[in-house]
């Protein structure tokens, strides 16, 4: 690839992590069988994926389609070099992340309030606290379960609307103050324009340095590969991605799915840039997928196109 003034501020290599199991699944109605994750993880292992969340620890009635979490983060955690992370809510789930040994637990944290009340029946204070006592929880037991903030609705909100810059950032602050090991900009309902990304993620870097480690962004109004993008030409080199564009949230109506992890890596590798992924092998996935969601919305557009022609040639040259 020719490098520009346009292009070469962007990271060589990106880390795409796979979110299907979780953000997808968890609000899709149908329950995958456990053994269908089981190989869903080990094609996506062999498709070169080396960060999935696996899968959520919250009570299984509220989430029967995540209620095998702990089944598959031990298959998962069978797997050499693969980062296996889960969410967790509060401190029940984290103690459950910490039992289990998980490499990293993220922990949602909404910049809307009234998400965050929606969501967790806590104002986002009130979360930060809980995560002070997960930090503190986690030095008493010395494990090394790696914690992850994922700042929600960071670029509004489908209950509240707006959502203020100034707010995320004395959230990202606050957490950070707490002792959490990294943080990420969620656009959990699809809200954000590239503009609004390059705005936000700059304002956070120079609070978070390099520990902003991750951008989320959901392909509700079609803007996710533009969010990437911008995000990119600050360095961010980690993107949260759903195969086949699966799932949405629970308590933002209307929000689709992450972008596509197939769909991303198209345009990571026709830029240039580095995955570690194999095409071929997560649109094998991808048909899997579907056929186990038989029914359920997907999304994505490149495995109706195919690769272009010239993309072909240089993968077979
Ligand atoms: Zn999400």
């Amino acid at each position: 690839m020719q490098a520009s003034s346009f292009t070469e501020s962007l990271p060589r290599r990106v880390v795409v992590r796979e979110m299907g199991l979780r953000d997808g699944l968890q609000s899709v109605a149908t329950v995958v069988p456990t053994a269908a994750k089981l190989e869903w993880i080990r094609a996506a292992y062999e498709a070169g994926q080396r960060e999935i969340e696996v899968g959520s620890f919250v009570p299984p009635r509220l989430l029967p389609q995540l209620a095998d979490t702990g089944e598959v983060l031990a298959f998962a955690q069978t797997l050499p070099g693969l980062r296996a992370t889960v969410l967790v809510p509060n401190m029940k789930g984290a103690e459950r992340a910490m039992d289990a040994h998980a490499e990293m637990m993220l922990l949602p944290l909404s910049a809307s309030h009234a998400h965050s009340l929606a969501n967790l029946r806590k104002a986002p204070d009130e979360v930060v606290a809980e995560i002070g006592r997960i930090r503190a929880e986690r030095d008493a037991r010395g494990v090394r379960t790696a914690i992850e903030v994922g700042i929600s609705t960071a670029f509004g909100c489908t209950i509240q609307g707006r959502v203020e810059p100034e707010e995320v950032v004395r959230l990202v602050q606050a957490v950070l103050d707490a002792g959490v090991d990294a943080v990420s900009l969620a656009d959990t309902v699809g809200y954000a324009d590239p503009a609004m990304v390059s705005r936000l993620f700059e304002r956070v870097l120079r609070v978070a340095g390099d520990r902003l480690v991750c951008g989320h962004f959901h392909d509700t109004r079609g803007l996710g590969l533009a969010n990437v993008f911008a995000a990119m030409q600050l360095g961010i080199a980690r993107f949260d991605a759903c195969i086949a564009g699966i799932g949405g949230c629970p308590h933002a109506p209307g929000a689709s799915g992450n972008v596509s992890t197939e769909d991303l890596t198209y345009m990571l590798h026709s830029m240039g840039v580095e995955t570690g992924l194999e095409f071929d092998r997560l649109l094998a996935l991808r048909a899997r997928v579907v056929q186990w969601l038989q029914g359920e919305p997907t999304h994505g557009t490149i495995w109706k196109a195919g690769l272009p022609k010239t993309m072909k040639e240089a993968l077979h040259a």
